[in-house]
């Protein structure tokens, strides 16, 4: 079985045509500037040169029109016709309170897709874009949408719920929903798979540490809490977003400024985080190491404070399962930030949980990097979204 897996942004578009049978990826590529002039899609087989097309891409139709063509095209396709796609897998933000899983698309859930529009501005309606320009495209076949904040949805009440006015919650489903729901699903997964985690024993930490960052704890696969809230701004402090800070640090820059909380959400999403801290300096890690290397204290203060937010939330996610089984980190930092790694790690010796050095100089492979008595496993496993929305496609066309 062959399924594509399409990631569509208000302006882009990633792919991914995955084989089920063995999970490797046949060929993967994006569309920049969709609705700009200056449209061009990249497409990558392995093993050949990529595909680079030039072509006016107005719509998220005549992206999807396109990639088609490149997967069937006869020097750089690997599918001979259309029909060898059995589904579509689609990555969508935002389920509401409606979808507590990956879901069959039917006009039903078109339907709901767009009442999310409120919650999902950026991402809701380009991802149903993506969907309406695959069944135009390829009319029959299976579209299965997964949501990012379906693994949120399984958290009880009294972590899902925000201490404020019943009345928003019910009128407007104000609660945390959690984002990066579907790395969060894979990795606690794959921990369970890889340590062979027994039943009773299969309490997860996931440390998903990128450009944007969370942390997850669960039980057996099922989510108990997630730091990400009614959007991705709540939780750690991430690349360019604040994460967590006292509400009425809003209102107060907001009246001294004299900017609109709409300009204040931009300057919390885009301009803070480890870039604001680090004086905008960067927002990537590896820039921020040397620098601190060389004795920029505020890139080091940027590391500093990342770390000590990751430690709480570990340290925190600890408690509320009451001791874990093991703990995975991923993302582009989690992944190969060796040093940050070692660095939040150095706060649980108290509790017998140690790396071992040697184990921990390992990137972006699945690999234990704990010592072999330290009381909780220690793990390096790579996220894999793509493969977690193919997975739920075949499991559900
Ligand atoms: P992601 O959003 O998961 O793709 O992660 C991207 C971030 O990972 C980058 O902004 C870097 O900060 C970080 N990163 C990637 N590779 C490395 C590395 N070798 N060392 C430190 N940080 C890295």
């Amino acid at each position: 079985m062959k399924v594509l897996v399409i990631n569509a942004g208000s302006s882009s578009l990633k792919y991914q045509l995955i084989d089920m049978e063995d999970e490797s990826v046949k060929a993967k590529g994006l569309c920049e500037r969709i609705g700009i002039s200056g449209s061009k899609l990249t497409h990558k087989v392995p093993g050949l040169d990529d595909y680079v097309v030039e072509e006016d891409m107005p719509t998220h139709q005549k992206a999807i029109e396109l990639v088609l063509a490149a997967l069937v095209d006869k020097d750089h396709g690997v599918v001979a016709s259309v029909d060898e796609i059995d589904a579509v897998g689609h990555r969508v933000l935002h389920g509401g309170p409606t979808y507590t899983g990956s879901i069959k698309v039917n006009d039903d859930v078109k339907r709901v897709i767009r009442e999310c529009f409120d919650l999902g501005p950026l991402h809701n309606p380009a991802n149903l874009m993506g969907i309406e320009a695959c069944e135009a495209a390829m009319p029959g076949k299976a579209n299965v949408a997964v949501f990012d904040t379906s693994f949120g949805m399984g958290l009880e009440p009294y972590a899902y719920r925000y201490a404020i006015p019943e009345e928003y919650y019910e009128k407007y489903s104000i609660r945390r929903y959690g984002f990066h729901g579907t790395s969060h699903m894979f990795v606690s997964g794959e921990m369970i798979r890889f340590a062979n985690l027994p039943e009773g024993h299969q309490k997860v930490i996931v440390c998903h540490l990128g450009n944007g960052s969370s942390i997850s704890a669960s039980i057996s696969g099922k989510a108990v809490d997630t730091s990400m809230g009614l959007t991705p701004l709540e939780g750690l402090v991430m690349g360019t977003r604040s994460g967590d800070l006292d509400p009425a640090v809003v209102q107060f820059i907001c009246d001294h400024e004299n900017i609109s909380v709409d300009e204040m959400l931009t300057i919390l999403n885009k301009k803070s985080g480890v870039y604001a801290l680090s004086g905008n300096l960067s927002s990537d890690f590896r820039d921020l190491s040397s620098a601190a290397e060389s004795g920029n204290e505020k890139a080091q203060l940027a590391l500093d404070a990342f770390a000590h937010k990751v430690v709480k939330t570990i340290g925190g996610y600890l408690g509320v399962l009451n001791g874990a089984d093991a703990i995975a980190f991923t993302g582009g930092i989690g992944e190969n930030d060796t040093a940050m790694r070692a660095k939040i790690m150095k706060h649980f010796e108290y509790a017998g949980i140690k790396l071992d050095p040697e184990r921990n100089k390992v990137r972006g492979k699945a690999s234990k990097i704990s010592t072999d008595d330290s009381t909780v496993g220690v793990y390096v496993l790579p996220t894999n979204e793509e493969l977690a929305i193919a997975r739920e496609t075949v499991r559900l066309a």
